[in-house]
Formats: C-alpha cells, structure tokens, sequence
C-alpha cells in the first residue's frame, strides 16, 4: 500500500485542510496524527465558555473517533511526533518509523511562560491553548465549588478575553502585565485604556505596568509578587504572555524557520520538497496571522495544491474581533509603524486610524459602537497577504 499524505496536528488548520481534501478527492488514504485529544472544537470558544459555564465536551462538535469515521482516515491521538526525515519520507513516534507521501505540518504555536512556576504551585498556574487545557482549568475551578479568585498575567487578546469571559461567570479576576494598557500589539494606547477602564468598571484589578517577579505558595492560594513590591494572592492563576510557533520539529529537520514560524511560499511549501505548512506554525511569505480567517484561506489552497492544481493563498485585509463584550474591540493592526494615528471618539466609542505618509488607511482600531465601522474601513485597508 502507498504511504499515507499525512497532517500532524488536529487544530482549525490540520482539520480545515482534511476537511477540504475529502470535499475535493473522497479516496485518496490520509493519516493525522496528533499530540493532543484530536477532538473537533473551536480553539476561540475557549475564551467564551467559563461565562456561559460550559462544560469542555460541551465545546467539542466531534471526537477525534468520530472525526475519523465521518472523513474516512485513521487518526492517532496523544501521539507526539519526534523527528521527520526529508529524504527518506519518514516520521518518528518512539521506537515506530511510519512513512509518508507528502507531510502537513499544522502544529500550531505554543505558549510563552516568561517565568518560572515552582513546584509547589504548579497544579494551580494554567495556560489555556487547547481543549485538553480548557479541561483542566475547568476541572480546577470546579474543584473549589465556589467562585474563584483568578490573577491573569499578559494582556494580549487571550487574556483580555479570558480576564473577560471569567468576570461574566462571576469569578473575581486581578490583570498583571508589564505594558501600561490593555492590547498592546493590537491597538494605540488610548483605546487599551478603554478597554481597561471597562474592565475596573466590571470589577477587575489591573496591574499595569507592573512584572511578576516570582510566584510561591501562600498556605492554599498562590501568592504573586510584583516587581514594585506588592504582592496579591490568587486561587489559580491563567498565563496568558504569548504563544510561540512550534519550530523546533521542522529545524531538526532542517527547514528554514525563523522565530515567526515555518518559512512557506505562497503555496504553504516548506524548504523542503514534499512538506507544506499552515495555520500558527507556519509564517507565509513573510506574513504569520496567527487567526483562523488566514488559516482558513490557507487550507483551501493548500488542498487545492495538494489534488494537483498548484494556487497561491492570498489574505484579504481581515480584522480580528477581541471577545471582550465588556468594550468590543476590533484591530488590522498595521502591517508597517504607520506615519501617524488619527484618533476620533470619545469615552469607550473610539476610532484609530493608521495613515501612511502619504494619507492611505494601512491599518485600524476600533471601540465600542465605532466597531460598526469595521466593514467599511477594511474595504479601504491594505490586503495582509495581496
Ligand atoms: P493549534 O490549534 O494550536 O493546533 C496545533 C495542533 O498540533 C494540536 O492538535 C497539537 O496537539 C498538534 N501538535 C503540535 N506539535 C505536535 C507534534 N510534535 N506531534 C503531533 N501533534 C502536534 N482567532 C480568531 O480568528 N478569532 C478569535 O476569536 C480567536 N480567539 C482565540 C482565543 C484563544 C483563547 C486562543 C488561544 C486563540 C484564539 N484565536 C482566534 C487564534 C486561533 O484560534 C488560532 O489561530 C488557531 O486556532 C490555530 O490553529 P492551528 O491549527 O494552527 O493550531
């Protein structure tokens, strides 16, 4: 029997581009192999259940079982891959060498932890990046039958919307960061300043410009002290201080990588022959979005390439919409540091605009009722990927 095209990880790119290749060729043998539970769930409803208390099968469509089934492939769960070869066309597991006709690397990106968690905390300090992370930090809240007190640290999108979501299921939250306001990467400050602002209004202590310089047990909470001296103490704590592309497999194996991911093309091929990428892990032409609407658009074309009819990804000027219903926030954050911002609004109503020197629109931010204005901003904005 021939070797297998073959999809490592099980997130929205690895099923996404299964999905598309059964739509387009219905017989061909496919093997995905993944690190984690294989279900089929929406990595951004993660951030929207403790609010509505899901849960975690509650945020699975399908189990990897049934994922199986319904496409027709043969799905390996909780199996880690350890090594590929290029030129033998072969993947390690173990002591197993399984071979492949043509690899996917849809393994996504990894959480940051800038700090170090001792021991005696480590069952209580959580970071939420998949179904089978979401689990046990539902698992730990449940545990303690009661609402809890939960330090976020980082507030980039993922802790701003779980900082979010945890004070809509009633829980009391407290926000370290070391940036002087909210979405540091995705708007100007004023805006962040809202969205902080919104969030001391629902109840939310924000320790803004402030570091974590260690975290220890405090009898049965978590004690977290902070680089002006403070100190607070927390039931659990969510990091949430980045994500990191996994490249550590593709640069054993030697493919270009760089820190924002896999290098592709714009037919998602790797430096090597035979080897595509996606989603999180992989950065295309230069450009890592990081969000589903890219990875999407991704899978489609790659699926197309891989039946034999070679198209070339492209990424419209796409928004991301931050889940924080406390001041929506919609960003394109600029692709360059524009030559200026204009900011409109006032309150949590709050529009940015990111003109090159010349007056064009490269990029926007928007608050509150202003989000309204995304459709119509983003027909004048700047493709990420033209
Ligand atoms: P992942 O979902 O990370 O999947 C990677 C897969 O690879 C996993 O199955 C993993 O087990 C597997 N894997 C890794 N290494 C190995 C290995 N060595 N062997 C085998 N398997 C391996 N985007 C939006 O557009 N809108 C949103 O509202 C939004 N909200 C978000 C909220 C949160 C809380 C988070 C964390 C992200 C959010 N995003 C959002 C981003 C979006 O969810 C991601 O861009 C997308 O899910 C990434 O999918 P992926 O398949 O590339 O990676």
């Amino acid at each position: 029997m021939s070797a297998p095209l073959t999809i490592i990880g099980s997130g929205m790119a690895g099923l996404g581009l299964l999905r598309q290749l059964r739509e387009q060729h219905p017989t061909r043998p496919m093997t995905l192999i993944t690190a984690d539970s294989g279900d089929d769930y929406a990595k951004p409803l993660l951030s929207t259940g403790f609010a509505k208390r899901l849960p975690p099968q509650r945020l699975a469509t399908r189990s990897a079982l049934e994922v199986a089934d319904d496409l027709g492939i043969v799905v390996r769960t909780h199996t880690r891959v350890e090594a590929i070869d290029p030129v033998e066309r072969t993947l390690t597991i173990g002591d197993e060498t399984l071979p492949w006709s043509e690899l996917v690397l849809a393994i996504g990106a990894a959480p940051v932890r800038p700090f170090r968690v001792p021991d005696a905390v480590a069952g209580r300090v959580f970071s939420i990046n998949d179904l089978d992370d979401y689990r046990a930090f539902h698992a730990a809240l449940e545990a303690l039958g009661r609402p809890a007190r939960v330090a976020v640290i980082g507030i980039g999108l993922v802790g701003c919307e779980f900082a979010n979501d945890l004070v809509a299921g009633g829980h009391a939250v407290e926000l370290v960061a070391p940036e002087p306001a909210p979405l540091p990467r995705l708007v100007p400050e004023p805006l962040g300043r809202a969205l902080g602002d919104a969030f001391r209004e629902a109840g939310m202590v924000l320790h803004t410009g402030r570091q974590l310089v260690a975290l220890g047990a405090d009898g049965v909470s978590v004690g977290l002290t902070l680089d002006d001296g403070s100190s607070l103490s927390a039931d659990l704590v969510l990091v949430a201080t980045g994500l990191r592309p996994r490249t550590g497999l593709a640069e054993s194996a030697r493919l270009e990588v760089s820190e924002a991911g896999i290098h592709t093309d714009r037919y998602l091929a790797t430096s090597a022959p035979g080897i595509h990428a996606l989603g999180d892990a992989a950065c295309v032409d230069g450009v890592n979005a990081m969000y589903v609407q890219p990875l999407l658009a991704s899978a489609k074309a790659l699926a197309r390439t891989l039946i034999g009819t070679p198209t070339a990804v492209t990424y419209g000027p796409w928004p991301v919409l931050v889940k924080t219903p406390l001041l929506p926030v919609v960003a394109l954050p600029p692709a360059v540091t524009p030559s200026r911002w204009r900011l409109e609004g006032e309150g949590g109503d709050l529009t940015a605009l990111a003109e090159a020197e010349d007056g064009r629109l490269i990029g926007f931010a928007l608050t509150g009722r202003c989000v309204r204005r995304k459709v119509e901003l983003a027909r004048s904005a700047p493709p990420l990927l033209g």
